[in-house]
């Protein structure tokens, strides 16, 4: 079991409490919003699998199944790709031990297209639902390769961590017994390198270095449970070995205003109440 620093609120600040905490990570929320199957594995792998193993419950929400992909692993149809995809996403998800996977039916390489009120309404109603403390996904730039639809499913998910707390939006998502939730903090992944070949991107500074421990290796096996992707491997292992065993996120947006400082733990500052 790994051991997490834990840090409490005081008045005014985190005071370091070195203790741990499977008790209290059982009690912690983790969601993670995404635009592709594969993406939960190659973003944010290390922390799912860490965080969940430490007794949180975590769920990832993939907007598209990824029908529109290069690599399409001999489907003969959109829709037929998209049911491998389904499936391939669950068995990343199954090693990263998700505690609640879903994909929705957005279409791949469209979500620019979207409604932007249709889109986060779904999004606040699962935020509102799950109630997560902390909340990780994208920034507008699209992360490291900067794929335009990451960038979307970046802005949705911002707007919904915004959003799920007010009692004015979705009002009538009330009905059904949800109540607005606040969550603590959203995070966007980053990177301290770009890839070269590409577009220019520029990402958000990192302001958590989150350490993953042997779960690099986890991250890549969910990502290999990816087989229509089996083309994308040896790039994506070749970056994400050159990130080490750590993945870099940057504090967007807090419940708890204040002046930011280096993190090594997204569940810094959040107590099991929040
Ligand atoms: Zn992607």
């Amino acid at each position: 079991m790994r051991h997490f620093a834990k840090y409490f609120v005081s008045e005014n600040d985190c005071t370091f409490r070195p203790s741990l905490s499977a008790t209290i990570l059982a009690m912690l929320r983790l969601m993670c919003i995404t635009a592709h199957p594969d993406d939960e594995a190659g973003s944010f792998g290390g922390i799912l699998r860490m965080y969940r193993d430490g007794g949180c419950e975590t769920c990832v929400i993939c907007l598209t199944p990824g029908q529109a992909a290069s690599h399409r692993g001999g489907a003969k149809s959109d829709q037929e790709l998209a049911q491998m995809r389904k499936q391939e996403f669950a068995a990343s998800c199954a090693i990263l031990r998700v505690s609640r996977p879903m994909i929705l039916d957005y279409p791949d390489g469209q979500l620019y297209r979207q409604e932007l009120n249709r889109v986060v309404y779904d999004l606040t109603r699962e935020v509102r639902q799950f109630r997560p403390h902390v909340m990780v996904t994208y920034g507008p730039e699209g992360g490291v390769t900067g794929h335009p639809d990451h960038s979307l499913a970046g802005i949705f998910a911002a707007l919904a961590y915004q959003w799920a707390g007010r009692g004015n939006r979705y009002r009538d998502q009330f009905s059904s017994g949800i109540s607005p939730h606040r969550t603590p903090k959203l995070y966007y992944s980053t990177a301290d390198f770009s890839m070269t070949g590409r577009q220019p991107i520029s990402l958000a500074p990192a302001t958590a270095v989150i350490d993953i421990g042997n779960h690099l290796e986890t991250k890549i096996a969910a990502f290999k449970a990816h087989k229509t992707q089996a083309p994308l491997w040896p790039v994506f292992e070749e970056n994400v070995r050159k990130r080490g065993a750590s993945e870099l996120f940057h504090l967007a947006a807090a419940a708890q205003p204040g002046l930011g400082k280096a993190e090594t733990d997204l569940f810094e500052c959040i107590e099991e109440n929040d």
